[in-house]
């Protein structure tokens, strides 16, 4: 049954949305969120004011109440293909505190209940090429890229997990890390949360502005005919898709949001024309698309979860983003 699922998955693009519960605090909120049914999601675009109410469609909608390991379910086979020599790109898209982050690493404090796709995509790859040791030898590096302002200055932040004390920044040829194991990785992306987080204290949150890509790439050799597959997989937590009011935010504020507007629409761009089989596919657009286009169409495989938040303050944002979504989709 999971081969069938890849042999369908073959090239194709999916797209996921996500509703998160209120939070904490949030209990007197009404959610702008009407009704769920499978791939529907239906939304009350008025919010506060009364109600009307506009359906989109989607491969599957999570509502509120989907645990991590829900979300992940359907992401498996995925992970096989990995291993199979295929090449695989996870998104996740949001405005800034809709989830994107709780979905592919987990909520602050962290349980194995509640980690979220990148570890349990991680564990996977590595089980998966254990219970085929007998005829396959798998060989694995990690990469942990942090695209910030892509346009005037693209920086890339290699985390090296070798020595864990330093880490290297703006380094074009980001060097890979070899892994043996989840835990492995799991201390890098640690140190790759740290670092970020050291970003937001003196950079004013700069993690929501910024593409945080954790790229696995996977070499197997068969170990009768030794033939070699490669596969990789990115997964890529994008900057905050929020609009920012231009008469609010001046200089750089403004420069960082023109940036991210203009990979993020990039992104869509490269996604619906994949989607929609058209001849030219504008990966130029964006250093994100640059770096992800052995990834994006072909025989790869892509998987964007789209995040929205229920309060109806977001509504805006909701609808837009639900949009963008569609487009793709
Ligand atoms: P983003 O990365 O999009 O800015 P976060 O992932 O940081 O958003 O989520 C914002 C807040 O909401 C965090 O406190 C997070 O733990 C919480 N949260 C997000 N999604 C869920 C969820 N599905 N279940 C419980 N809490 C969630
Ligand atoms: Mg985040």
């Amino acid at each position: 049954k999971l081969y069938n699922q890849v042999q369908d998955l073959k090239g194709s693009i999916r797209v996921y949305c996500r509703v998160r519960p209120f939070l904490p605090g949030q209990f007197d909120y009404l959610s702008t969120v009407d009704h769920i049914e499978e791939g529907t999601i239906s939304i009350n675009t008025l919010a506060k004011n009364g109600k009307a109410r506009k359906s989109f469609h989607f491969n599957k909608v999570f509502g509120p109440s989907a645990t991590q390991e829900e979300v992940f379910s359907d992401t498996q086979p995925l992970i096989r293909s990995v291993l199979d020599g295929y090449n695989v790109c996870i998104f996740a898209y949001g405005q800034t505190g809709s989830g994107k982050t709780y979905t592919m690493t987990g909520p602050k404090e962290l349980t194995e209940q509640s980690q979220g796709v990148n570890y349990r995509a991680l564990r996977d790859l590595f089980l998966l090429a254990d219970q085929r040791k007998d005829t396959f030898c798998y060989d694995v590096s990690v990469q942990m890229i942090e695209i910030y302002n892509e346009q005037d200055s693209f920086t890339i932040n290699t985390l090296e997990i070798r020595n864990s004390s330093q880490t290297g920044l703006s380094v074009p040829d980001a060097s890979l890390v070899r892994v043996s194991s989840t835990s492995d990785i799991i201390d890098l992306m640690n140190l790759g949360q740290r670092n970020r987080a050291v970003g937001a204290t003196a950079l004013n949150d700069r993690s929501s502005r910024s593409h945080s890509c954790l790229t696995v790439h996977v070499q197997g050799r068969d170990l009768t005919s030794g033939n070699i597959v490669r596969g990789c997989m990115h997964l890529v937590d994008l900057a905050g898709s929020e609009r920012v009011d231009k008469s609010e935010v001046t200089g750089d504020r403004l420069k960082e949001a023109q940036h991210i507007n203009k990979s993020l629409s990039a992104l869509g761009d490269v996604i619906s024309s994949l989607a929609q089989k058209s001849s030219h596919v504008p990966y130029r657009n964006s250093k994100l698309t640059q770096l992800l286009q052995d990834s994006l169409g072909g025989q790869a495989k892509t998987l964007m979860f789209v995040h929205i938040s229920p309060e109806p303050d977001a509504i805006g944002e909701t609808i837009s983003t639900l949009k963008f979504a569609e487009r793709v989709a």
